[in-house]
């Protein structure tokens, strides 16, 4: 060690121990209201950090009680990583924001499902063991035509459950054009292999005929899926078997086919001006003995995966142990159960379902919106940037109708200096108490407003209240 540093270590051993930070009365405090535990690391935290400190800048060692305060500072300062944000980036169902969010219905359902005991698996009516599914099971045959249906964890999970309880150790059946992969680790072969099935690819990536699959069907054949290419198209030269026809073809060899619908939904989206995406009626219609689809895509609902088909098969899967592992609880079948009822309203639905309310909003009605904050965000953000009214696209998301793009508004800032200033910008928004996304492209950063009802707009002028602008834009590069 040098010389130097000499008189800095002397200034350390005045340093408090944690011992002496929490027998301060400021300490007492903390450790009422954050525990022990918690009050005990954020001491040790800023004891640390003062010690770095004064390693680097020679000054006085900071009192016990001035220590107590930091950790004050810090257990305070500090905010839940699930806290809810603006989503103004454009996309509807953002995955990495938590897709659909949910109705006011479906939220007091789960409210009420957390606040008390619920008769989850118990039958009112003669006070006997009952079936947790029963709740949704017969809003789901109702919605979508089906003799029977079954929720677990996410369509990930139907898909996967289904295949196991189909066709563990026979044989797969799929189109070399289906063989997707959704993100995350969710491709069709890997899942496949996980269900214990043998994968047998038929046709090629732009053409599948009927021949090609009616020569793989054997004895050893579990299962025929077909799989809604969510997030991709294929055009071009192509050529694929329709669900209608493989149900018949696949019924005629008694081998049963599986849906994979992906997002599906149980409204014709046409009716709220958006593109069609086949509806799970249809589906079911078409002849597939089991369709399975998500709960937090178009739906809107929380996350869940719904099978829908034949009432033997349906039973087969629930005698599946694999089904317990990845059954739902309470409060998801809760808002599950109150979301399903909506669309038993076809008429009011856009109006309470938040996910088809900002799918269906009008340009017009956004770009009304746009021009009413732009004067609260520019004077917010001050003379260091412009804020302008533009056009822009939104997208539906979650890999639902991944060619079609939606119409919107935008509030549009650009930086009056250098670019890193919108980078800054763009920072400062996301550390907010409520995080402020959006997107940067052609060095703007778009607000696209279509996911903002407009009894959100004072809270996001309230957001902005809170931003250090003066940081943002003081900084020099
Ligand atoms: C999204 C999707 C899945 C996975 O659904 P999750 O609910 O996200 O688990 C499976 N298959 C298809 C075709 C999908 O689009």
């Amino acid at each position: 060690m040098s010389a130097m540093a000499e008189p800095e270590v002397n200034v350390l051993r005045h340093l408090p121990a944690v011992a002496a930070v929490l027998a301060t009365a400021e300490a007492a405090l903390l450790v009422e209201r954050h525990g022990r535990v918690a009050a005990t690391e954020a001491i040790r935290q800023v004891i640390d950090a003062a010690r770095d400190t004064l390693r680097v800048i020679p000054a006085d060692a900071p009192s016990a009680t001035e220590l107590a305060q930091r950790a004050h500072g810090l257990l305070e300062a500090r905010m839940p990583g699930l806290r809810p944000l603006f989503n103004l980036t454009g996309v509807v169902l953002h995955t990495n924001l938590g897709r659909a969010v949910l109705a006011e219905a479906a939220i007091e359902a789960a409210v009420e499902a957390m606040r008390h005991a619920v008769a989850l698996e118990y039958d009112l009516a003669d006070g006997t063991r009952g079936e947790r599914d029963d709740h949704v099971r017969a809003l789901l045959c109702e919605l979508t035509g089906a003799q029977d249906a079954t929720v677990v964890n996410n369509n990930a999970a139907a898909v996967l459950l289904c295949l196991n309880t189909l066709a563990l150790g026979r044989e797969a059946v799929v189109s070399r054009g289906e063989l997707i992969e959704i993100g995350g680790a969710f491709r069709m072969p890997d899942i496949m292999a996980r269900a214990g099935a043998r994968m047998v690819e038929v046709g090629t990536t732009n053409r599948t005929h009927a021949a090609d699959y009616r020569s793989a069907f054997n004895e050893h054949t579990g299962v025929v899926l077909k799989v809604h290419t969510s997030n991709y198209r294929i055009q071009g030269f192509t050529a694929e078997v329709g669900a209608r026809e493989l149900a018949a073809m696949a019924d005629a060899a008694g081998v049963p086919l599986l849906n994979d619908l992906g997002s599906g939904s149980l409204v014709d989206l046409s009716r709220y001006g958006l593109a069609r995406e086949p509806t799970v009626r249809e589906a079911v219609e078409e002849g597939a003995r089991l369709v399975t689809f998500s709960g937090d895509k178009l739906l809107g609902g929380p996350q869940a995966g719904f099978i829908v088909g034949d009432r033997a098969l349906i039973a087969a899967i629930n005698r599946n142990p694999l089904k317990r592992a990845l059954r739902v609880d309470k409060l998801r079948l809760a808002a599950i159960e109150a979301t399903l009822n909506l669309y038993r309203d076809p008429d009011r639905l856009a109006q309470r379902l938040p996910t088809l309310r900002f799918l269906a909003r009008a340009r017009d009605d956004i770009e009304a919106q746009a021009h009413r904050l732009q004067p609260i965000v520019a004077e917010r953000l001050g003379p260091a940037f412009t804020v302008d009214v533009g056009e822009c696209l939104s997208q539906v998301g979650s890999g639902a109708l991944p060619l079609d793009t939606l119409a919107s508004a935008a509030l549009l800032i650009r930086p009056r200096g250098s670019q890193g200033a919108l980078e800054r910008l763009a920072a400062a928004l996301r550390a907010l108490p409520r995080p402020i996304i959006g997107r940067i492209a052609d060095g703007a950063l778009r607000l696209d407003l279509r996911c903002l009802d407009e009894a959100d707009e004072a809270r996001l002028a309230a957001a902005l209240s809170r931003l250090d602008i003066d940081g943002v834009a003081a900084h020099t590069p």
